[in-house]
């Protein structure tokens, strides 16, 4: 005999299924992703069991104490390709205990002169630490102001590495875009690289205008505040731009007053090919499958809609097609026939 379910069973049938189903993560940067577990082991006494940030109910002021928060962290850990390829072991297996399939994770490439590591050496690293199942692309994150005479050179040359696989615009995005990056991002498009770009966080819709007419984004990170220009959507959708979104991400760093405001709705209503992703989770405490709680449990999505996203994941995923279909075809093969 059938009874109405109570809020508490359906959701733990949502978290349970929400498990289940393969994933993919394309909005990572690895040093924000830094397990804090980590940094308690270098110095207990200068990092805290429950530092303040990482607390639930808190949000950061503004994306510089944000940006300077992090990077005090993560340069903490991050000093050599060893520390990169035991971070990543330990942030790759959580992933892999998610059923994260596909993960694009992003280095940022000035570690290579903070630290005078070797760029090879750190992909090799971070690459060498995949668990079997777990599929890693690493993108290179630029700054708009990390065109610098140490990196210029390194920069010149990322289009012909063959372990790269792709690159990324990100850290304050109202720097003005200098004339390397459009040459850089079309070298490395024609490469074959995956080119991102981060923008519509806290730039405007201009800046994504930016991102897809100068530097041929194909996929966004963020794309927040593209809502603020309708046309701006459309074209999103026709053109089949990837919005690489990260809703506790905005939350955080109050790029949206509420979760329940974001545009993440609109866009998915609109036909706009969003996945969801946790960004900096070494900063917002989020994992994966939280990300998809919140659009389940704060802004409505049914599970066909997250279903609809988590394949997103992958059909846009640089991977072996028959690979890729069967992910598709698992997420399918879940989804139950009543849907709440
Ligand atoms: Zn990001």
């Amino acid at each position: 005999m059938g009874r109405i379910k109570s809020r508490t069973e359906v959701d733990e049938s949502v978290v349970d299924w929400l498990t289940k189903i393969p994933k993919a993560e394309t909005h990572l940067h690895i040093e924000g992703a830094l397990p804090y577990t980590l940094l308690r082991e270098l110095d207990p006494d200068r990092f805290p069991a429950n530092p303040f940030f990482r607390e639930p109910g808190y949000r950061f002021p503004n994306f510089v104490d944000f940006e300077t928060l992090l990077v005090d962290h993560a340069v903490s850990w991050y000093t050599s390709p060893e520390r990169y390829h035991e971070a990543c072991k330990l942030i790759f297996s959580g992933l892999a205990d998610q059923n994260v399939k596909y993960l694009e994770a992003s280095l940022h490439l000035a570690i290579i002169e903070l630290t005078g590591s070797d760029g090879h050496e750190l992909i090799h690293a971070i690459k060498s630490a995949a668990p079997k199942g777990l599929e890693i692309r690493v993108i290179a994150g630029l700054t708009r102001d990390g065109y610098t005479e140490v990196m210029s050179p390194i920069i010149d040359s990322l289009p012909t590495w063959d372990d790269l696989d792709g690159i990324d615009l990100h850290g304050q995005e109202w720097l003005k875009l200098e004339a390397w990056a459009p040459r850089i991002w079309k070298q490395c498009q024609e490469a074959g690289k995956i080119v991102k770009v981060h923008a519509g966080e806290f730039g405007g819709a201009d800046k994504i205008y930016e991102a897809l007419d100068l530097l041929r984004a194909e996929r966004i990170q963020h794309g927040t505040r593209a809502f603020e220009d309708p046309d701006l959507v459309q074209r999103l959708v026709d053109e089949d731009v990837i919005l690489d979104m990260c809703p506790i991400s905005n939350e955080k760093l109050r790029v949206v007053e509420k979760l329940e405001d974001h545009p993440i709705r609109g866009y998915f209503d609109a036909g706009v090919a969003c996945t969801i992703n946790t960004d900096d989770p070494l900063c917002f405490a989020n994992t994966l499958s939280g990300e998809y709680e919140a659009l389940y449990d704060r802004l409505g999505f049914k599970r066909s809609e997250l279903a609809k996203i988590a394949k997103n994941g992958f059909r846009f995923a640089r991977m072996d097609e028959e690979l890729k279909n069967s992910y598709i075809a698992e997420i399918d093969s879940l989804l139950p026939e009543e849907i709440e």
